[in-house]
């Protein structure tokens, strides 16, 4: 006989109250509530208050457990913000780890549904996604991946320029950080000039930045 503690294995409901779990179906449900008497913040001001307004139940979407899809039904609590300054009257309380606001998955299968969606875009992403029990479609994946913030954009060392062709007389042109091999931008026309005006723009902007830092 092992008995093994749920936190263990779903460390991300640690910090809520875990009710009851039901695998008699196709899907497991968690049903869980977050504790009552524990202050939140608010999401406005981020003033800690505990006086409840009411509770109701967010259905969150988590990363499979041994092949079956896991639904968490989560019971939250709405709060009312003590700030008199606040512009919100009322909030609802948000658990690190395990919930984001208007957000109707976890942040560990929100983080499986981006890197799949990074490494093999959408329909390729949806299938993969299927394989691991979850159910969305190739324009999700998209919409999912296209909400990423880009990492900051760093002046490239070594410029890589290539024309090609998109169709018959219609040309475009990439440039690609020759270091990181990752594009920087891609526009119509394999014009010189306009190749130019960018690179003297580039210049001149790095020459304003270097000036700022003098
Ligand atoms: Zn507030």
């Amino acid at each position: 006989m092992c008995s093994v503690e749920l936190s263990y294995l779903l460390p991300h409901l640690a910090g809520v109250l875990v009710l009851s779990v039901d695998g008699s179906g196709p899907v497991v449900v968690v049903r869980a509530r977050t504790r009552s008497f524990t202050p939140a913040s608010c999401t406005g001001c981020g003033r800690p208050s505990g006086w409840c307004h009411s509770r109701y139940v967010r259905r969150l979407t988590d990363a499979s457990l041994g092949g079956r899809p896991v639904l968490i039904e989560l019971s939250v609590r709405r709060l009312y913000c003590e700030n008199a300054a606040c512009a919100k009257l009322t909030f609802v309380e948000q658990v690190p780890g395990l919930t984001v606001r208007y957000q109707r998955r976890t942040p560990l299968l929100q983080h499986m549904v981006e890197a799949v969606g990074v490494l093999l875009a959408g329909r390729g992403g949806a299938r993969m996604l299927k394989v691991l029990h979850v159910g969305l479609s190739r324009c999700t994946v998209l919409s999912q991946l296209m909400r990423i913030p880009l990492p900051p954009l760093q002046t490239p060392r070594v410029l890589g320029v290539d024309a090609f062709v998109l169709y018959r007389d219609t040309y475009g042109t990439l440039l690609v950080d020759a270091t990181t091999r990752l594009p920087l931008t891609l526009w119509e026309g394999r014009d010189a000039e306009q190749l130019a005006r960018s690179l003297i723009g580039g210049r001149q902007s790095a020459a304003k930045a270097f000036d700022t830092v003098r």
